[in-house]
């Protein structure tokens, strides 16, 4: 089972969502939890222990100016803008470039070379010995999270249930997060703003085909715009967490709701049973 945890922009309480849900199922099962917020990732917060780093790479093109004879077909079949050439001289964009190979395959005197390039890095840590922690970390200045993220989602790939968190938004490292997940979890908030990004991130899931239910945090108990939507969207609430200086003072020092507030971890692990039923009803 692969459960995304994601929200239409930052700072609804997605990754705590995503931290608690992981700790309280491992309290009864094997669980990993992969940050795929590369560029701000934070999970490691809630669950300090060593980790094992591993280098992500893409291949980029490299020109031999001795061989090359500027003829710019290298340019020409880039449809990305990468790679230019302009009066026999290249310039490379490397935030542009897909690592397609194309301009080594149309290069006449094979003058191009594809290098593997570090973008970001792999953090593994096993803060339990049930629960798992991969982080996908986008180095500094790099634009391009996807090949990052994915490599994160592969070191899990065998593991029977892992939870994804999602970067803030819908742009896409959302869409390489959400791929391949059996369901979604959307966290929001009960104000307008919340309500305008619920809707957009429903449209991706809709768009994805990903069944979806809905978390609202820091409920003030006035949630009929939340619940109309949903009603609206046949999205199922499956949770809300209240407005409560307690958990508030929880997270404030990066603690676990699960682990210190009595009576969570429970709640969690019915979030899971209940997003476990729905996958069955729609089977
Ligand atoms: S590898 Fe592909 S995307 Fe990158 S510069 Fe070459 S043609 Fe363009
Ligand atoms: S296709 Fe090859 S030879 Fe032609 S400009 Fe590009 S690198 Fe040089």
């Amino acid at each position: 089972m692969r459960i995304a945890v994601a929200s239409g922009k930052g700072g609804t309480g997605k990754s705590t969502v995503s931290a608690n849900l992981a700790q309280s199922l491992s309290e009864t099962q094997p669980v990993v939890l992969v940050d795929c917020d590369v560029e701000e990732p934070n999970l490691h917060l809630f669950f300090p222990s060593e980790d094992d780093r591993y280098p992500v790479t893409v291949d980029n093109p490299v020109v031999d100016g001795e061989l090359c004879d500027g003829c710019g077909d290298c340019g020409r079949f880039c449809r990305y803008g990468a790679i230019t050439v302009i009066n026999g001289k290249h310039s490379f964009l490397p935030g542009l470039c897909h690592s397609c190979n194309g301009c080594a395959v149309v290069c006449p005197p094979k003058a191009i070379t594809m290098v593997p390039r570090e973008v970001g890095v792999v953090r593994v840590q096993e803060p339990s010995p049930t629960l798992i922690l991969i982080s996908g970390v986008l180095n500094e200045g790099e634009v391009q999270a996807p090949p990052v993220i994915n490599s994160a989602k592969k070191r899990a790939e065998r593991e029977a249930l892992v939870i994804y968190d999602a970067s803030p938004g819908i742009a896409c490292p959302v869409i390489e997060t959400l791929e391949g997940s059996d369901f979604c979890l959307l966290v929001t908030e009960s104000t307008p703003f919340g309500l305008h990004d619920l809707e957009l991130a429903t449209g991706v899931t809709e768009e994805m085909g990903i069944p979806a239910g809905v978390v609202i945090n820091r409920s003030d108990g006035r949630d009929e715009l939340i619940n109309d939507f949903c009603a609206q969207r046949g999205l199922p609430v499956l949770m809300t967490i209240p407005f409560d200086r307690h958990i508030a003072a929880v997270q404030n020092i990066g603690g676990l709701m699960a682990l210190e507030i009595s009576g969570w971890d429970v709640e969690f692990l019915k979030l899971y049973t209940d997003i476990v039923t729905m996958m069955e009803a729609c089977e």
